[in-house]
């Protein structure tokens, strides 16, 4: 089996995924995919039987084959042995006739998690044997960045720094992240959108002259956006696990197929659905659910794919995105890897904006992937009608996947809706949509009143939140950014230390 990792954009230049994980993103701006490893089937059997940690341990072997079977092993053991809130790490939970994947049971309360309890561990492996000191750096529209800082906090050669869009974040966002302990940690505030921030991290990646700066003090850079394989492959399991926890509640038989329903930004998580697909799970389809910017609907609908756009900001802002860098993933594989295809889209992008798959290209992904989309108004309903029919209470990001759903008639497939925040992130959003006022009151008055509104709780890191000192207020200029994250390398690792 050919296991290496190369580039979505060329294939010199193989690297394993140890390499691969550590660099986040290709030198030539590629993603960095292994033909080999989706290729090769994997032996499904052994998976229904086991637990969490189990199945964990089986997908992450098999994604990445330079790791040994104990390194993997303590990676799962360090990233879900008790993390999670719930002894099912990822429960699947009935919600009318279909089902909630219960993603957000992981230390910030959002799907992030999954992926971010175990990037850390990975990084560390394959930094082992490794002198240099790593730097992650980190757009987030949210969620990723509080994640991020959790997962890496006060981890041993380990530097973290967030920017997230001023203004843009949910009260109860801003505060996970301005509250951050960890003498390892920084957080920014840019002015600008979540694709200002990202476009401009991808720059400092490529930033040659600071690279040589940051290896001058013994640093590199990495990534733990999702464009990270390590931060894709710890996806995959879930997909694999509900399919799991269907077969023991009997709500499928062995080898039907699952539709998924999956709110999506940067196409991480949906691709994650892909990947488990090629390694041989009955996924049915793949609903990519957009908010009101569904640049994603469009292009599955037009064969086009135009960021020139208005941004609109929504209830769901972890999916407030115009630019879905995992989608480049899905180009590449579903053109059989013509790499010079995905290099000459991807340049288009940059240079105009936009492009136009080829036919054929397109047949293939509809094969499997469709669009839908909601708007705020949607997801209010949605939210309202879930509560009082179902008792079941859902964040915004969720209930664009869940209006998605409720629009289509069932096909005889069990569907699956990726349940991706707890509702206690976006409390204020959540109110408003259960009919409340919710002038006036503050993250911590909203989670109060949605508590004793619907006799939930909220989770105890987010109720804990209150009590913590604001530390990071700092707002920076797009441009200003590489500045910060080279200031932020120098408190976290001083010179001769
Ligand atoms: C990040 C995020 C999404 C979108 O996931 P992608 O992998 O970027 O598509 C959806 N919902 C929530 C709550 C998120 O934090």
């Amino acid at each position: 089996m050919d296991s290496f990792y190369h580039s979505t954009r060329s294939l010199l230049e193989p690297v394993t995924s140890k390499q691969a994980i550590l660099a986040g993103i290709a030198p030539d701006g590629g993603l960095y995919v292994s033909d080999g490893v989706l290729a090769s089937p994997l032996d499904l059997e052994p998976l229904w039987a086991g637990d969490y940690p189990s199945r964990a341990r089986r997908v992450l072997g098999h994604l990445l084959p330079d790791f040994t079977e104990q390194e993997v092993a303590g990676c799962v053991r360090r990233a879900y042995g008790d993390t999670f809130d719930d002894p099912a790490v990822t429960p699947v939970t009935p919600v009318g006739d279909d089902w909630l994947l219960e993603l957000f049971h992981g230390p910030t309360s959002a799907f992030k998690d999954v992926a971010l309890q175990m990037l850390p561990q990975l990084m560390g492996q394959a930094r082992a044997g490794d002198g240099r000191d790593v730097m992650i750096v980190c757009a987030t529209s949210g969620d990723t960045g509080k994640a991020a800082l959790a997962g890496f906090a006060d981890v041993e050669g380990c530097g973290v720094c967030v920017f997230y869009p001023d203004g843009k974040v949910s009260d109860v966002q801003h505060l996970q992240m301005a509250t951050q302990a960890g003498g390892n940690v920084a957080v920014y505030a840019v002015r600008g959108n979540f694709d200002d921030a990202q476009g401009e991290v991808k720059r400092i990646f490529a930033d040659r002259d600071l690279a040589v700066r940051l290896a001058g003090e013994g640093v590199f850079l990495s990534s733990a956006n999702s464009i990270n394989v390590g931060r894709l492959v710890p996806q995959v399991v879930y997909y694999l696990d509900a399919y799991a926890q269907l077969l023991e509640r009997g709500a499928v038989a062995m080898g039907d197929e699952v539709d998924f329903y999956v709110p999506t930004g940067n196409f991480g998580d949906v691709l994650a659905g892909y990947y488990a697909k090629r390694l041989g799970l009955p996924v049915g389809r793949l609903h990519v659910c957009s908010n009101a910017n569904d640049v994603l609907c469009d292009f599955l609908a037009t064969g086009t794919y135009d960021r020139r756009r208005p941004f609109h900001k929504t209830i769901s802002p972890s999916m407030d995105i115009l630019v879905s860098s995992n989608l480049e993933r899905l180009l590449y594989f579903a053109s059989d890897g013509d790499c010079e295809l995905v290099a000459s889209l991807m340049a288009d992008l940059a240079e105009k904006g936009a492009y136009t798959v080829p036919a054929p290209v397109m047949d293939a992904i509809r094969s499997t992937f469709s669009g839908g989309r909601a708007t705020d108004d949607e997801c209010r309903g949605t939210i309202r009608r879930t509560w009082e029919r179902d008792g079941v209470l859902l964040d915004p990001h969720t209930a664009v996947a869940k209006t998605v759903l409720d629009a289509q008639e069932p096909q005889g497939r069990a569907r699956v809706v990726l349940a991706t925040a707890s509702p206690y992130k976006f409390p204020a959003e959540v109110l408003a949509a259960l009919g409340e006022d919710v002038a006036g009151l503050d993250g911590f008055a909203a989670m109060d009143r949605l508590a004793a509104l619907t006799g939930t709780e909220p989770p105890a890191p987010l109720s804990a939140l209150r009590d913590r000192a604001v530390r990071f207020t700092e707002v920076v200029d797009r441009d200003a950014m590489g500045a910060a994250v080279e200031r932020a390398a120098g408190a976290v690792f001083p010179a001769g230390a």
